[in-house]
């Protein structure tokens, strides 16, 4: 059985051995304040930079999820206003939870063929602390490239850009230098249960949220900072998320491999679907599909036999997402998918659907 569900989604099969060996080891009841369990998160966090190539200067905070780092953002770095570029689903979540305690927050949608003119958007005025898109768009399965990225970085003024890259991060290479926040989850691309969160934030944004210093809540940004200097948290972590996080980081080959595998591997993905299926590729524009996310459309009937089939024969495809629930279907290539699903699924939608 293979899932291909775009989160939760496959874990590494290795994850059995790693979850006996959190038992055995007696990580389960280990105390988050001695210095076994800090040697864990220095480790840990070296191992991520390290095999991630986040730059040494930028500070990692372990969250529970993504949606947890929408909020804190909106809490601990937004004092007026953020600005949301977005064109799905997770995007506009996202806005709603920001405009929930920052109403003055603004947003732009864009269509999933379209690349976002830059020199056209209504560019932050001095208002507007954060600028927010979404790197990899789950729910639509298109992406936006370094390119982009590197643009709307240069033309920021005062604000920070934050970037949700939850369905990339530990898939995709990023440029992390060219922006100030990158957050993801671990049930994405590291191939891991859910339940634990990654933000990475760069100088700049530690910085501004010093200054800001907000520490209304229990996950304010200033009091993560200050336990995060001696590898602590402010409440009790996932303690084994971190531990089965550090085995993953320690089995996986560096990003730069991880990310020419899975851009090998959605190339011919889409090659196939472009021309052999009776289900074509959700986005039309090969500039703003995504590498870690194929969505397929057509008639909802037909995606509902083709999702039947596939689950007969031990192949689990992930359903839409909002708008595209029924008319579409998402394929996660994600780095815990070995290359033999694929084939699989190739041959499967070959044999049955071509
Ligand atoms: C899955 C996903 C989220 C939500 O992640 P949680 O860990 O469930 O909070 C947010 N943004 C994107 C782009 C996602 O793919």
């Amino acid at each position: 059985m293979y899932t291909f569900n775009p989160g939760p989604s496959q874990v590494y099969p290795e994850l059995r051995g790693y979850l006996q060996d959190a038992f055995d080891e007696g990580w389960l009841s280990a105390p988050h304040r001695g210095e076994r369990f800090t040697g864990l998160m220095r480790q840990t966090v070296a191992d991520l930079k390290t095999k991630l190539n986040i730059p040494q200067d930028y500070t990692v905070f372990f969250l529970s999820s993504a949606t947890e780092c929408w909020e804190v953002l909106a809490q601990s770095l937004t004092p007026n206003k953020s600005f949301h570029l977005y064109s799905g689903a997770f995007g506009e979540k996202w806005f709603e939870y920001a405009k929930a305690l920052r109403p003055n927050s603004t947003g732009q949608q864009f269509g999933i063929d379209e690349l976002p003119e830059v020199y056209t958007l209504p560019l932050p005025d001095d208002s507007v602390d954060l600028v927010c898109i979404t790197q990899n768009e789950t729910s639509n399965a298109t992406q936006l490239r370094d390119g982009f990225i590197l643009n709307l970085y240069n033309r920021l003024g005062n604000a920070l850009l934050a970037v949700d890259a939850t369905s990339s991060l530990g898939g995709i290479q990023m440029k992390y230098i060219k922006a100030d926040i990158w957050y993801g989850s671990v049930q994405k691309c590291f191939g891991m249960p859910a339940g634990l969160g990654i933000m990475v934030l760069s100088p700049r944004a530690v910085a501004r949220f010093r200054q800001i210093n907000e520490r209304s809540h229990y996950n304010s940004l200033v009091a993560q900072y200050e336990k995060m200097l001696n590898f602590q948290t402010t409440h009790t972590p996932n303690v084994l998320g971190i531990y089965l996080l550090s085995r993953v980081l320690t089995d996986r080959e560096p990003i730069k491999a991880v990310h020419q595998h899975l851009l090998d591997r959605a190339t011919k993905l889409y090659d196939y679907f472009d021309q052999a299926t009776q289900l074509t590729p959700l986005v039309t524009n090969p500039e703003t599909r995504s590498t870690t996310v194929i969505g397929l459309q057509g008639p909802p009937a037909l995606i509902d036999e083709v999702k039947r089939r596939a689950k007969e024969q031990g192949l689990l495809l992930g359903n839409g997402y909002g708008n595209w629930k029924s008319n579409s279907l998402r394929i996660a290539n994600f780095p815990a998918i070995p290359d033999a699903a694929y084939e699989q699924l190739v041959q499967f939608f070959a044999r049955e659907f071509a």
